[in-house]
């Protein structure tokens, strides 16, 4: 119920302007974005890889449906790139896209418009050194983004793939992708989605992970563990043992700002680590996100507005 109310409000123009206009909730939004400027995310990854952790930048912005705000989407994309280039912090990087931000939505041909420029990320990416990883969006559009997954990869394997298990259709997707080459990031699920479509209970949700994982981790791809779940996780550390696969052959990834300790724990432990990191002013769509995830973030919010 809490879930579904915070994830209604992730959609409303209403909630927004009143969220956004409500100082205190920079203290709550600063936890878990990196800032508003590309500077400010590579400042943070650059922090990042002196405690031996990737990043994955993600530059906030969805849902825009006109032509203009997908090319500056795509610009920002560009510009970061190079950014991290000049900064000598590209080499490693990965940059998480959505196809909403690149156009998907925009009316006649958003189909195309959104690859083209998910191709022209994924070329400046290759050029630098970097990977993009195509985020995964509400359950409507999946498809379309597995075809456009598709496409790009015949030009740039690398591109990651991200599964949602709570998609009833998650474990097949697996299947499908755990081919030689390919990247594949497995997480719950954020999203609204209908239980026709999508397990709805935590502990089907959980269930069906645990399903996808041991898909991923017998295949032949790379799989990205992307869960804070400590049982999750350490299910996937006795996976990669029983499938002989060495700690460069897989990666876990956390949130910016969630589990930071467990984030560091595991790089100590010599596992691949990457964090997930946002920045950008358009920050509120992620925002109810991750309150929707756990009670304990909307009490933050309520404090800071309190504290006012
Ligand atoms: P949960 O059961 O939600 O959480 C397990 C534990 O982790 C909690 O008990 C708590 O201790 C901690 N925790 C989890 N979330 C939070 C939080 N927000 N704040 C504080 N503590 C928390 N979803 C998509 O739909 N599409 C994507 O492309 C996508 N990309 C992602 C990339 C990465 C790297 C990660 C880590 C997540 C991504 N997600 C994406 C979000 C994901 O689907 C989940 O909503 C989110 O990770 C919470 O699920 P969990 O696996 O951590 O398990």
């Amino acid at each position: 119920m809490f879930r579904r109310v915070l994830l209604a409000a992730s959609g409303s123009d209403r909630v927004r302007q009143l969220v956004v206009a409500t100082p205190p909730t920079r203290r709550v939004v600063d936890r878990f974005v990196a800032g508003e400027r590309p500077g400010d995310a590579l400042d943070v990854a650059r922090r990042l890889a002196g405690d031996g952790i990737a990043a994955t930048v993600d530059r906030l912005g969805e849902g825009g449906a006109d032509l203009a705000s997908a090319r500056e989407s795509t610009a920002a994309y560009l510009g970061l790139l190079d950014l991290a280039e000049d900064a000598g912090l590209s080499g490693g990087l990965d940059v998480s896209v959505k196809l909403s931000a690149l156009g998907r939505l925009v009316p006649d041909g958003g189909r195309k418009i959104c690859y083209e420029n998910a191709a022209e990320i994924c070329a400046r990416a290759a050029a630098v050194g970097a990977t993009v990883t195509i985020d995964a969006e509400e359950h409507a559009s999946v498809e379309a983004a597995h075809e456009v997954l598709a496409d790009l990869r015949r030009d740039h394997p690398a591109t990651g793939a991200v599964v949602q298990a709570y998609l009833r259709r998650g474990v097949d997707d697996c299947r499908r992708l755990a081919v030689a080459g390919s990247r594949v990031r497995l997480c719950k699920g954020a999203y609204r989605a209908p239980r026709d479509v999508a397990w709805t209970r935590r502990a089907e949700v959980d269930a069906a992970y645990a399903r996808c994982l041991g898909v991923l981790m017998a295949g032949a791809g790379y799989p990205m563990v992307a869960t804070h779940d400590p049982r999750l996780l350490a299910l996937a550390a006795r996976l990669a043992q029983e499938y002989g696969r060495p700690a460069g052959s897989f990666e876990y990834q956390l949130l910016h700002g969630v589990r930071p300790h467990e984030q560091l724990r595991l790089a100590s432990l010599g596992a691949q680590v990457r964090v997930y990191l946002p920045y950008g002013p358009d920050w509120y769509p992620y925002l109810l996100r991750r309150m929707a995830e756990r009670p304990a973030n909307l009490a933050l919010f309520v404090r800071a507005l309190r504290s006012r």
